[in-house]
């Protein structure tokens, strides 16, 4: 088995169930149970499916939109605190199997911005994500400035999570098999990705670092599509758009075990840029570590995949 860093595992804190929970209403109640166990445990269970599939340190964040879900921003900015500090707690418990990404109530840009700080420098978070728009909000809105360069400053790495589009995608309606996971957050995810760099994000924070998941929500496989359109709409930025996908963003593996969206990431962004994640406890760990182990690269790349990227990138 090859060692790896997993970075897209969640657990449940305290005060961030209630937001959890509209998430499973439509799983049977034993999955949902199943679920549950898993996100609040953070000894046995954890770490035995941890060792089972080779993966030496997770990075832990949490479950559900979390308080991207809260209206009232003062509600928000406490429960991601107390989010954050809890996560501290069960890190510091293992840290040679455990670390962290922040929790951030982006309602309060100021706020985020000394959160993300203080998790960074105080708690050693290893990065921040963000379970895709608060309540609409997306990270290019310009409000969000303060925040941007707080997490450019510091080197923090933004993981953008999946979540519901705010309103569902009509052209699902009446193939609920096709929302969520299947299709809808890929591309609800992909899109909130696409707007950094169409809005020109990166021109203003040329070193902010993005993550995704789902090796990189099919971004990687459509460069030379957002190029060539962009010309012919006349998009102002300093560079091409596939360069800042390049330059700015990385992805993880997480819940597209195959081979060939693996060798389209490498390709597209370079063999530096992919990681490896299992999503914990929502993919089958088992399946995710036997991919790494299994599929057919060169043994240095599997390397850099399973480990070695993360540990520069995240700094672990
Ligand atoms: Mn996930």
């Amino acid at each position: 088995m090859v060692q790896k860093i997993a970075l897209e595992e969640h657990f449940l804190s305290p005060g961030l169930v209630d937001y959890w929970k509209p998430t499973v209403t439509e799983v049977p109640p034993a999955f949902a149970e199943h679920l549950y166990k898993r996100l609040t445990d953070f000894g046995d269970l954890r770490l035995e499916a941890m060792d089972k599939a080779g993966i030496v340190r997770s990075v832990l964040s949490i479950s559900g939109p979390g308080v991207q879900a809260e209206r009232d921003p003062v509600v928000a900015t406490k429960k991601a605190r107390e989010a954050n500090d809890f996560l501290a707690v069960e890190i510091q418990k293992r840290p040679d199997s455990y670390s962290g990404f922040a929790h951030i109530a982006v309602q309060d840009a100021q706020g985020a911005a000394d959160e993300i700080e203080r998790c960074m420098r105080d708690l050693k978070f290893a990065g921040a994500m963000i379970n895709g728009h608060t309540n609409g909000l997306y990270l290019d809105d310009p409000s969000l400035a303060p925040f941007w360069e707080r997490a450019e400053a510091l080197g923090a790495i933004v993981y953008i999570h999946p979540t519901d589009p705010l309103v569902p995608a009509p052209v699902l309606n009446g193939v609920p098999a096709l929302r969520r996971a299947t299709w809808e957050w890929g591309f609800e995810t992909g899109s909130h990705a696409l707007r950094l760099v169409f809005s020109g994000l990166f021109d203003r924070y040329p070193k902010a670092k993005v993550a995704l998941g789902h090796m990189g929500e099919t971004l990687p496989y459509l460069l030379s599509r957002f190029d060539s359109r962009a010309k012919l709409y006349g998009v102002k930025l300093a560079k091409e758009p596939s360069q800042y996908i390049k330059d700015n963003i990385v992805v993880t593996v997480s819940g597209v075990y195959a081979r060939e969206p693996l060798m389209c990431a490498v390709d597209a962004l370079g063999r530096d840029r992919v990681m490896f994640a299992a999503d914990y406890p929502f993919e089958d760990v088992m399946e995710a570590g036997h991919f790494m182990d299994d599929v057919s690269i060169p043994e240095d790349l599997r390397a850099d995949v399973a480990y070695n990227n993360a540990a520069r990138l995240l700094k672990l």
